[in-house]
């Protein structure tokens, strides 16, 4: 059954259920057709008894044995009653038509017969009904029984047998073949969605399956398969937009290498300008580097390959570590770094390393945009549910249309001034994917001129209840 499409299936069972519906049909049509057939035959059977009692009650005064030849010449020529045997209630014969003598019935004991009795019978090749019934005329019991013959009833009944053998198979044929046609029709839009669905490839993925409007299941699964071709799509874009971007990004530092490289082999020069030519070639191929570190991350953290340790930590180690090596940084660049660490403890569960990370991507971010003199604070707390940290600076700060877009990948407010300070506008990227892991959320509230603020939201550990944080997917 597998191997046969759903049109010839849906077919089969329309084939199946109609032939099952017409069987139940049929039979039952037949049988009730037969018993009212049967009925009728039994109105006539009593008429002719009531009949046959009104005769006998005009002649109670005639005794028994004349009756016989009474019914012989009156009844017999009133009625040509072919069918009819009287006997008295001990069973001798009063009355027998000829049909009778030559196709004798069984008698009937009258003790039995309380109730006029209905049988069938073939008599002489032919179907009879019967009716056996004890006759009471003024005293007198007599069992009468008379026969009404079928064979007319059997006629019909054979008839719409026929019939209903021919008409049968013709309405099977016929409700197969629009069931047929109905699931083909109803298959229809499914074939589409396949045709169409096989022509997108990489290459047009923008393209979309047919829009049903049927409000059907074929509605909802083109708009399902619809959906998730966008989802696809922008997925799709994402990874082509990253490698062109990191492309673009890991060729400038390459082509900076090339050309000192190329400029200090040109001639010969003394030994500090090639030292100088060196020092360059070293910042550069630093930077690459960390470009090629971070599309690691971004690449592992797509493919779900990168995973952190979870475990539970005090968030002041790393906090604390930072702000001795940051601090040390701010002050060879004449900022002022401030650091507000004094809780007892900051529980979390999280992985140091990934925590570490965030923590200095947004010192690093504060010390690159704040011009001296000015200052960077770094301070941590505890409320209800989560851990704060906030990285505040008073920098250059970032406008409002740029705050949602510091978080995409490759993106920087001034681009060459970035790049200047080493920055491939993918530290915040980073940050927000860990923070996100850690179920926490970071977010920046920034005026330009004045300074930025970034915070860091993250649930501590054994919260009972773990707030919705803002910003959190
Ligand atoms: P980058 O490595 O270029 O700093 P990020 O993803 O860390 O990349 O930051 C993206 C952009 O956000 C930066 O290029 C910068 O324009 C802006 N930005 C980030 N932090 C600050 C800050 N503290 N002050 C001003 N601008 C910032």
């Amino acid at each position: 059954m597998k191997w046969l499409s759903i049109r010839l299936r849906l077919t089969l069972w329309y084939f199946a259920i109609f032939l099952l519906a017409e069987l139940i049909f049929g039979a039952g049509m037949w049988l009730i057709l037969r018993e009212n057939l049967f009925d009728i035959a039994d109105i006539a059977l009593e008429g002719q008894a009531a009949d046959l009692q009104r005769f006998l009650e005009a002649r109670k005064d005639i005794p028994a044995r004349q009756l016989g030849a009474e019914i012989s010449e009156d009844y017999k020529i009133e009625r040509s009653e072919d069918y009819l045997q009287i006997s008295d209630d001990s069973g001798n014969l009063i009355y027998r038509s000829r049909f009778f003598e030559e196709h004798p019935l069984s008698s009937l004991n009258l003790h039995e017969l309380d109730r006029p009795v209905y049988e069938n019978r073939r008599l002489g090749h032919q179907p009879f009904r019967l009716i056996g019934e004890p006759m009471d005329v003024n005293g007198h019991i007599y069992i009468v029984r008379i026969g009404h013959p079928l064979h007319e009833e059997i006629e019909t009944l054979d008839d719409f047998r026929r019939y209903l053998l021919w008409f049968a198979p013709l309405l099977l044929l016929g409700a197969s073949g629009v069931g047929y046609w109905l699931s083909g029709r109803a298959l229809a839009p499914v074939d589409a969605l396949a045709r169409t669905a096989r022509t997108i490839s990489g290459h047009n993925l923008s393209s979309r399956l047919e829009q049903l409007h049927s409000g059907d299941e074929l509605q909802r699964l083109s708009d399902t398969l619809n959906e998730m071709l966008g989802r696809i799509e922008s997925a799709f874009l994402r990874i082509t937009e990253f490698t062109a971007d990191a492309s673009h990004e890991l060729r400038t530092p390459i082509a900076l290498i090339h050309i000192e490289a190329e400029l200090a082999l040109r001639k010969s020069r003394d030994e500090a300008e090639y030292r100088e030519a060196l020092r360059h070639i070293l910042v550069e191929a630093d930077r690459t580097t960390r470009l090629i570190e971070e599309l690691l991350t971004l690449a592992r953290a797509d493919s779900g390959s990168e995973a952190l340790k979870f475990h539970s930590l005090d968030l002041l180690i790393p906090l604390r570590d930072s702000a001795s090596k940051w601090s040390q940084l701010a002050s060879k660049q004449n900022l002022q770094f401030i650091d507000h660490l004094d809780a007892q403890h900051l529980p979390v569960m999280g992985d140091e390393d990934a925590l570490r990370r965030v923590i200095d991507i947004l010192l690093d971010n504060a010390l690159k945009y704040t011009p001296t003199p000015g200052k960077v604070t770094l301070s941590a707390k505890q409320a209800t549910g989560f851990v704060t940290v906030s990285v505040e600076d008073t920098g250059i700060g970032i406008a409002s249309q740029d705050q949602v877009k510091i978080f995409e990948r490759f993106y920087r407010v001034d681009k060459a001034r970035s790049r200047e300070l080493g920055g491939a506008g993918l530290g915040l990227a980073i940050a927000q994917w860990i923070v996100h892991l850690h179920k926490g959320s970071i977010t920046v509230n920034s005026q330009p001129g004045k300074g930025s603020v970034f915070q860091l939201h993250l649930p501590a550990e054994n919260s009972q209840e773990l707030p919705k944080l803002a910003g959190t997917p």
